[in-house]
This record gives C-alpha cells, sequence and structure tokens, in this order.
C-alpha cells in the first residue's frame, strides 16, 4: 500500500503511476525508491558509531549527570612520557565525557 507523501492519504494505483484521490498528487514509483534510500542512509550511521564506541572497553564509572553505572574507558598521554596518562571515562548512556588526572 502507498501513503500520498503530501497529504498521507491511501494512493490509489493508476495504469503506470500512484494518484492521490485527495490532493492529486503522483507519482512513478519514485516515492518507493527515495524512502528504500533513506532506510540505508539510516543504517549506515548507525554501524559508523557503533564502530566508534566499540574500540574503547566498558568499564563500571558512575555518572554524575545522569547516574549511569557504566562508562566507556580509555586513556591519553598528554604530557610527557615519564607523567602518568589521562584516564577518559564517556558515559555509555548520555555520552557525558570525564578525565581523571589520578
Ligand atoms: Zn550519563
Amino acid at each position: 500500500m502507498e501513503f500520498c507523501p503530501k497529504c498521507g492519504a491511501v494512493l490509489v494505483q493508476k495504469t503506470k503511476n500512484y494518484g492521490c484521490p485527495r490532493c492529486n498528487y503522483s507519482s512513478k514509483e519514485k516515492a518507493k525508491i527515495k524512502s528504500s534510500e533513506k532506510i540505508e542512509e539510516k543504517k549506515e550511521k548507525i554501524t559508523i558509531s557503533r564502530k566508534d564506541t566499540q574500540v574503547f572497553p566498558i568499564v563500571p564509572e558512575e555518572c554524575k549527570k545522569c547516574g549511569n553505572k557504566e562508562a566507556y574507558f580509555w586513556t591519553v598521554q598528554t604530557r610527557a612520557a615519564d607523567e602518568a596518562e589521562t584516564k577518559f571515562f564517556k558515559c555509555t548512556k548520555c555520552g557525558n565525557t570525564k578525565r581523571d588526572y589520578r
């Protein structure tokens, strides 16, 4: 079943295209192609963001913003090599990031 992108009414199939009985919108299968393209774009975005977060291990760390008990954890060597590295925690729920210098 096809729906009119303009007014949402159910489209009626004519000889070669779909037509809306309410607002006279008509399409030649183009609406179908557009909607499937949008779904594929969304899927790609989700996989990219998953890849980013999967790089970091999840550790038990309480988020002060939302109270979530898990955070992604990674370290960065910021200063000289003999100094302690900076620890980062990023909340798995709200994305709040905090540093730990200890
Ligand atoms: Zn949080």
